[in-house]
């Protein structure tokens, strides 16, 4: 199974299916609202 983590805040967003386990990362709605300021 595979697990979609927020690359923000690291909550986990869902999960899909796959044969191996994997991580994906993507926005949550909460962080994909707030504008991120990326710092070095
Ligand atoms: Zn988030």
């Amino acid at each position: 199974m595979g697990t979609i983590v927020c690359q923000t805040c690291n909550s986990t967003i869902g999960h899909f299916e796959d044969e191996k386990v994997t991580t994906l990362y993507g926005k949550c709605t909460q962080c994909d609202h707030e504008e991120v300021d990326e710092q070095e």
